[in-house]
């Protein structure tokens, strides 16, 4: 029911406290989180947001709901139940800093504050330590999903202190999206962990796109097949072992035709990615922490190419093969499949090895495969392949990296020689597959038995005396370059 006038807030100082959640922040994805709060049973939410506009809104739109709103932060923590737990969906950075200020102002000791939105997790640790003085218990809470996923069921990724969770953890699992009957929900770890995991998921999501794309424009150019057509192929991909979300929204995206122009809407969209940072979160984190993560971070500098307009409009006319047609497209569109698959279990991969360096960095318990189990559903990396990520780290926790996995290493080799092919000729034709290949020359890394590593090494000892370890005896090793060029320990 939508009334015109929205009705004023009335104040809950005074009456005894009704609320057992509270949202701040009524813009989209708090106002779709405190509906899926107020639809679950045995919850009732108090609302309050900065302007009071958005909250009459809301309370007019959704009677249904039973919200308690408020038009002030006291009023809306008298609203709340003790402990009072209260979950944050305001703009990042100086908004979520100002609103946790006031909370902590009408809040009490045991209280549980929970930021919801996209932090950095280095601020989601700052503020645990400044708000852990108070008493209150801070939660960084990475929430994926979107806008949809906030109304009828997101991936939760909670930090904060094992004790918050203890009230937290029922009311997150009452909303959270439901895989093979369990809830997307876990306590990844203290502090900051939870908003670590949703950006590494992020990162993955970047990577996960950027192969699709990838496999989109080879076999659009390589095979003449139109968008409908590679639409198809997608919808026929999505029954198998790359059945996700992505694959499924590819061919919605790419089966749209333009109202305007009948043209398919892919080709009258601008050809200029945008970014929000999460994925160069990720990369300036994984350096940080010395992890290689090149399929993700091809995928953020494919955005950043994409976006200089101008320079690609200068370089237009720079030498090069101008794309090819493939003798078999059948065969072409398989072997691209199989260099997607390939290409995306070395962007999990990687990305559980930033999830495993990050945890032994900042003293975080994370269980893999329940990170693996609550992206599941809800996320916008859902995928039928995260449960066998899941048996991987249940089979071995201390897995050195997950394309070793029986699982991983028999479907990678399955792929190999498809993904090498496709590699080839994506370089050949003059095609840009950036994540394809850097994902490819990552395993062909691992797999090494001698890298050329030594061979910088010894350049390193050349102009820096930066020394230098040996592969038949322990120590450290400095080769005299400038003089006799003899070797003695350094
Ligand atoms: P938004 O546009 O990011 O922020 C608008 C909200 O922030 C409004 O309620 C606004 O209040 C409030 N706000 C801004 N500065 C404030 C301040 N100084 N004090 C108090 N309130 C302040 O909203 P959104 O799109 O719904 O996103 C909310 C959070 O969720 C963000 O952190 C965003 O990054 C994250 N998010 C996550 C996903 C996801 O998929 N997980 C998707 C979208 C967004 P007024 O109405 O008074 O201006």
């Amino acid at each position: 029911m939508t009334t015109d006038a929205a009705p004023s807030i009335s104040s809950e100082t005074g009456s005894s406290p009704s609320a057992n959640i509270g949202v701040v922040g009524m813009a989209v994805m708090g106002s779709n989180l405190a509906r899926n709060l107020a639809s679950r049973e045995g919850n009732t939410v108090a609302v309050y947001n900065r302007s009071p506009e958005r909250t009459r809104t809301l309370v007019s739109e959704h009677p249904e709901a039973g919200f308690v709103p408020s038009e002030s932060i006291a009023d809306f923590a008298a609203s709340l139940q003790k402990p009072r737990t209260a979950i944050i969906m305001v703009q990042a950075g100086a908004g979520t800093d100002a609103v946790i200020n006031q909370l902590v102002d009408a809040f009490e000791p045991g209280d549980i504050i929970v930021d919801g939105g996209n932090a950095l997790f280095t601020d989601t640790r700052r503020r645990e330590a400044a708000v852990r003085e108070t008493g209150i218990h801070f939660v960084g809470c990475g929430i994926s999903g979107g806008e949809e996923g906030a109304l009828n069921g997101p991936s939760l990724m909670p930090g904060g202190t094992a004790e918050s969770y203890e009230t937290l953890g029922p009311i997150l699992r009452s909303i959270a999206a439901v895989a093979e009957g369990e809830p997307c929900v876990t306590h990844v770890g203290t502090d900051g962990a939870g908003h670590f995991v949703k950006m590494i998921h992020n990162g993955i999501e970047y990577a996960d796109m950027q192969l699709i794309a990838e496999a989109y424009d080879l076999i659009r150019r390589g095979t003449g097949k139109s968008p409908a057509e590679i639409a198809e192929i997608f919808a026929e991909w999505n029954k198998g072992e790359l059945e996700s979300y992505l694959i499924e929204i590819t061919a919605e995206v790419l089966r749209q035709v333009d109202a305007d122009t009948q043209l398919p809407l892919v080709d009258v969209i601008l050809d200029a990615a945008g970014a929000k940072g999460t994925g160069a979160w990720t990369v300036q984190t994984a350096l940080d922490l010395g992890v290689p993560v090149s399929g993700i971070a091809e995928a953020v500098f494919a955005r950043s190419v994409s976006s200089k307009l101008e320079q690609r409009a200068a370089s237009r006319t720079l030498p090069g093969p101008d794309g090819f047609q493939v003798e078999d497209a059948d065969g072409f569109v398989e072997d691209v499949r199989l260099a997607l698959y390939a290409s995306k279990i070395i962007a999990y991969s990687q990305g559980f090895d930033a999830i495993i360096a990050g945890a032994e960095q900042y003293g975080w318990d994370i269980k893999k495969g329940d990170i693996a189990a609550i992206w599941r559903a809800g996320c916008i990396i859902r995928a039928r392949f995260l449960n066998r990520i899941t048996e991987a780290y249940a089979e071995d926790p201390n897995l050195v990296a997950l394309v070793t996995a029986p699982f991983f290493r028999d479907a990678v080799d399955t792929a190999q020689a498809a993904w090498r092919r496709v590699v080839v000729q994506a370089a050949q034709a003059g095609i840009p597959a950036p994540a394809f290949s850097s994902s490819l020359s990552y395993y062909d890394g691992l797999r090494a038995e001698r890298l050329p590593a030594a061979l910088i090494q010894g350049q390193r000892d050349f102009f820096g005396a930066h020394t230098y370890k040996r592969v038949d005896r322990d120590g450290v090793f400095h080769t005299d370059w400038s003089g006799d060029r003899t070797e003695r320990s350094a």
